[in-house]
């Protein structure tokens, strides 16, 4: 698999579990692009900002997504138990709160489609919310309960995974970037890298924001992005953000860790500095702040000590872009967007059940890219 972020560690765990000989190959270090920089939410619901904005006939088809989160948080319970590392999984619900009675009243409706894929979820009167939540501000007129939604620690996961796929005789090599890939003619791959040429009978594509670029050396054109976006972390501060906080229109969202640390962001834009590397944004930090000091009240005395960048895989319509390619057999996706650190578990184990000749437990079918 190309990529050692959680997808590509997970997937590889799961193959070297199958008794697979299995080669992870990662360009830099393992875990240091979006799986290991991200805000480390674990969500459940279809997020609000695209449904706010792209309507009904969109949130129809994303919502089978919505039973993937659920079997990927499944997962997630169950693996700093299988893998023997404290994940720092929690799950103390998520809360998304309205400003208004007409995002309160979207909220509700978001909620019907959301409880046709199986996800719980309760609507809150300004009461209510005050009750679950004191510490959001009182302004708020209402607001979303999903018991299911949490947090795990991103810095932790995928390590984890590829220690443990190393442990079941998976090959992991780092700093060892991807140069060219060929489909050959009598089946198999030759994967070229910076260390020399690898033969595989089947390739996965890990490649998170890079996707695009790897599935172009066997000529497929996706429909990937890559955006740098920004989280912010304040001093570490006594328990205040109970829940994984949302805003029900705004970027934001809001948790605070085990350390005390309250981990501040929802997809503000970050900047490219001239070396194409990503870099914080000013201009969006101070909204970003903003908007969380307006929402919780008692942050305005509590220091932001780190604001961090990094790059987002994703794709214009949010819909995951999965399975094994039709024109290139033996040449797997596994690309989940813009919520790829809660997917990560389950679409690795799908993908690699699909490369092992075996029927997934999830329903893919809306989301392989065969179908597209
Ligand atoms: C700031 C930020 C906050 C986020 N917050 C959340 C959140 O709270 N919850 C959530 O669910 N999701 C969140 N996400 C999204 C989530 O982090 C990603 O969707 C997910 O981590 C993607 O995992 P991946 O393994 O597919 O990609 P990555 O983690 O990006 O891993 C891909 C790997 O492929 C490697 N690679 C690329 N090209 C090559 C090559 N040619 N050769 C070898 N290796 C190569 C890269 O170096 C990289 O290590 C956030 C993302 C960011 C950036």
């Amino acid at each position: 698999m190309i990529g050692g972020g959680l997808a590509g560690t997970a997937l590889a765990h799961h193959m070297a579990g199958a008794g697979i000989e299995t080669t992870l190959i990662e360009r830099f270090d393992l875990n240091t692009q979006a799986s290991g920089s991200n805000s480390g939410s674990i969500h459940a619901q279809i997020p609000n900002e695209p449904f706010s904005v792209n309507g009904d006939d969109w949130t129809r088809t994303f919502a089978p997504t919505v039973r993937l989160m659920l079997a990927s948080i499944a997962l997630w319970k169950k693996a700093g138990e299988e893998l023997g590392v404290d994940l720092e999984v929690d799950t103390p619900g998520g809360l998304v709160a309205a400003r208004t009675q007409g995002e309160l009243d979207g909220l509700r409706r978001k909620l019907v489609f959301e409880a046709e894929q199986g996800l719980e979820g309760h609507l809150l009167d300004r009461a209510e919310l005050r009750a679950v939540a004191p510490y959001v501000s009182e302004t708020m007129v209402g607001g979303a309960y999903y018991p299911v939604e949490g947090k795990a620690n991103p810095l932790v996961a995928a390590p984890a995974y590829a220690r443990a796929a190393a442990a079941r005789g998976a090959r992991i090599l780092t700093r060892t970037p991807l140069t060219a890939l060929e489909a050959m003619a009598d089946g198999g791959f030759r994967v070229e890298t910076s260390r020399g040429t690898i033969l595989a009978a089947r390739v996965v594509d890990c490649a998170g924001a890079e996707a695009g670029t790897v599935a172009a050396m066997v000529g497929l054109d996706l429909p990937i992005e890559a955006h740098p976006i920004q989280t912010s972390v304040t001093e570490p501060t006594a328990p205040l953000v109970k829940h994984l906080l949302y805003g029900a229109r705004e970027k934001l969202t809001l948790k605070q860790n085990r350390l005390g640390n309250v981990l501040i962001g929802g997809g503000w834009d970050a900047r490219r500095d001239a070396r194409g590397r990503p870099v914080a944004d000013m201009h969006s930090l101070v909204q970003n702040m903003r908007l969380a000091v307006d929402m919780v009240p008692d942050l305005a005395s509590v220091d932001v000590v780190r604001t961090w960048a990094a790059v987002v895989n994703g794709t214009a319509d949010w819909k995951p872009l999965l399975g094994e390619a039709p024109r290139v057999p033996g040449f797997f996706l596994c690309f989940f967007p813009w919520m790829g650190f809660t997917a990560g578990p389950v679409v690795a184990r799908a993908i690699g059940d699909l490369v092992l000749g075996r029927v997934p437990e999830v329903d893919l079918g809306p989301f392989l890219i065969s179908g597209r």
